[in-house]
């Protein structure tokens, strides 16, 4: 079994609860990984994204996006361009953020794999409760870091995983079966590391980091 983020073959058998809830925890970064073959495919992802399809209109899901562009306010300008990187069936961001005169394009490989990202073209990346979907963490990260210009700040938000091993059991956010791949703050540390990414500010289950 290789991590799917940093590669690694030193990782063992974390936790087993079913036949469908198998974890490995790597050695060298620190993440824990459902076994990949109990990965749903992608027909069964996406009726699971479209259980929980949000509309702008709710006042929770505004104000779920207003606390997002919040977090970031004083990097925010009318003049920078920012990519919400896995921006789900809505386009939320992008919508909710022209409103306050702010461009973001959308990316999704579901939903919106069609855009033109340039490289080194964005300020700014969001990628909200995007990163413990990821199959394959390097990679995405990797492209995500090709996207954004030098000095770039990147948004990430995820819960990260609890300690303990009772914790992780009875944690809501495992239980979906689309996330895959659950972070520490070491495994953010050696994230950073492997990408030449500064750690600007860690506020959970926000992570800010910017591009050198
Ligand atoms: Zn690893």
């Amino acid at each position: 079994m290789v991590c799917s983020l940093c590669q690694s073959a030193k990782n063992n058998l974390y936790a087993e609860y079913s036949s469908l809830e198998k974890y490995f925890l790597c050695e060298e970064c620190d993440g824990v990984f459902l076994a990949p073959n109990l990965r749903l495919g992608l027909s069964k992802e996406k009726k699971r994204y479209e259980l929980h399809q949000n509309k702008l209109d709710s006042p929770d899901y505004s104000s779920y996006l207003q606390s997002i562009l919040d977090e970031v306010r004083p990097d925010l300008s009318s003049n920078k361009k920012y990519l919400d990187y896995g921006c789900g069936s809505e386009r939320g961001l992008e919508r909710f953020a022209l409103k306050q005169e702010l461009k973001v394009d959308s990316y999704d490989p579901i939903y919106e794999p069609e855009i033109i990202m340039v490289k080194n073209g964005y300020d700014g990346i969001f990628a909200i409760e995007v990163v413990e979907h990821f199959f394959e963490p390097k990679k995405e990260f990797l492209t995500m870091d090709s996207l954004i210009c030098s000095g770039g700040s990147i948004l990430l938000r995820t819960s990260l995983r609890p300690e303990k091993e009772t914790d992780f059991k009875r944690w809501w956010y495992r239980r979906d079966p689309t996330h895959v791949f659950f972070y520490s703050k070491k495994t953010f540390s050696y994230l950073a590391d492997i990408l030449g990414w500064k750690i600007r500010k860690w506020n959970p289950p926000f992570f800010h980091f910017q591009k050198k």
